[in-house]
């Protein structure tokens, strides 16, 4: 650090600075998590340096002696750790993993049916900003109105009149368990593939907390950087027989040269994923989740479909008379980091939206527990409803800042020393 310090104080400001932000604040944006000094080493490093289009044994450059053996480690890591019969470390993304599961399975102009970007659903399943929704025909399925919860039977309805090549569910801001089987049931009442998009959960997939879906999709892809806690980055596990397609799909139809230090950082991921501590982790960010949607719905902030399984929550902010987006800055302004968040059937515009999203995968690799996540739902609670144009407002939002900063002195982001 010293070094990038002399070259570049302005960008080492900039590291230090955020540093400082992670170690002054409540991080509850359900899609990031705080890396081990392990997995930066291993992005630091310089394994960032080496070009290796291809794959182990199979190169297009010399000299990948080391990097072939990071990959072959990372691979064999993730189908231990997943059960799968093929691994691909190499997406640079979560976004690119899916692209690359699209070219791997379905043609341009083909039909894809997906969860609604409004109901929970990722921009790359559908969005007509996005690839899926320009290259794709792309079919939405919803929560149904009363539960909140996918409509199996509107899913199974669509499929028969759309007769998709792909089916894919997994989604970025949807708290209740799949139910896979299902899905894989209704693939095949059509002939569709199954993917899987399990960037959200495949930490607690991991971890052994929520049921898998590999033995029910064809592909599944996701990032590693969300609950699983490695570098940012995207993953593919997939049968035997997709393997040639997915990893062709990878390198070179999609992407150039892999990030080796990514790939190895992933590789280390997948290690710590696989060590004991890492089931009883996953398992407390369920509790923790569940605890701060307990302790939001006692403050009058509804959670969406009435709680979570997993890592987040997606909570209904109407009823206090906030706006997510108002929320969100409220929050900021007390040093809890959140994001507003549509909620399903959102009367809002996304920009401005009826609700937030919470998660846990950070504050639980703080330390925190139930009790810690009582004392955060109060603190929400009383930014949501602290309207900084109001007297007094700005003063209440830095005293739960300072209340913040208590909380995580005892519980620090990267302990010093
Ligand atoms: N798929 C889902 C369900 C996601 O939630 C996300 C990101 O949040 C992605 C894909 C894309 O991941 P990335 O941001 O790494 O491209």
């Amino acid at each position: 650090f010293e070094q990038l310090r002399a070259t570049d104080p302005e960008i080492a400001g900039v590291v230090l600075g955020e540093l400082d932000r992670l170690r002054g604040g409540l991080q509850l944006i359900a899609s990031e998590n705080l890396t081990s000094p392990a997995v930066l080493a291993a992005l630091g490093s310089t394994l960032t340096n080496k070009y290796a289009e291809g794959y182990p044994g199979r190169r297009y450059y010399g000299g990948c002696a080391e990097v072939d053996r990071a990959e072959e480690i990372g691979i064999a890591r993730a189908k231990e750790l997943f059960g799968a019969d093929h691994a691909n470390l190499q997406p640079h993304s979560g976004a690119s993993a899916n692209l690359a599961t699209y070219a791997a399975l379905v043609q341009p102009g083909d039909t894809v049916l997906a969860m609604d970007l409004p109901h929970g659903g990722h921009l790359t399943h559908g969005s007509r900003v996005n690839f899926s929704g320009k290259w794709f025909a792309t079919v939405g399925y919803t929560v149904r109105r009363d539960t909140e919860l996918i409509d199996y039977d509107e899913v199974r309805d669509l499929a028969l009149a759309h007769r998709p090549k792909m089916i894919i569910c997994g989604a970025t801001a949807y708290s209740r368990l799949i139910d896979f089987a299902t899905f894989r049931e209704i693939a095949d009442e059509v002939d569709a593939y199954l993917m899987v998009d399990a960037a959200h959960f495949i930490g607690l997939v991991a971890g052994k907390a929520i049921p898998s879906p590999v033995p029910y999709a064809d592909v599944v892809s996701c990032t590693t950087h969300k609950v699983l806690r490695g570098p940012r980055g995207g993953m593919i596990l997939c049968r035997e027989s997709l393997a040639q397609r997915i990893d062709k799909a990878v390198f070179p139809f999609t992407q150039g040269g892999p990030l080796m230090h990514a790939v190895a950082a992933k590789a280390v991921a997948l290690r710590e994923a696989a060590q004991p501590e890492f089931q009883g982790y996953a398992e407390q960010v369920i509790r923790n989740a569940q605890a701060l949607a307990a302790g939001l719905a006692d403050e009058g902030m509804r959670p969406v479909s009435g709680g979570t399984d997993t890592h987040l929550a997606l909570i209904d902010l109407r009823q206090v008379g906030v706006t997510g987006a108002e929320a969100e800055a409220r929050c900021d302004a007390a040093a809890i980091t959140l994001n507003k968040n549509a909620i399903p059937y959102d009367p809002q515009r996304p920009m401005v939206s009826s609700g937030i999203r919470v998660g846990t995968p950070s504050v639980t690799t703080q330390g925190m527990g139930e009790p810690q996540m009582r004392q955060i739902a109060s603190l929400i609670a009383r930014a949501v409803r602290t309207d900084p144009a109001a007297a007094g407002g700005t003063d209440e939002l830095a005293r739960i800042g300072t209340e913040v900063a208590d909380l995580v002195a005892t519980f620090p982001a990267y302990p010093r020393g």
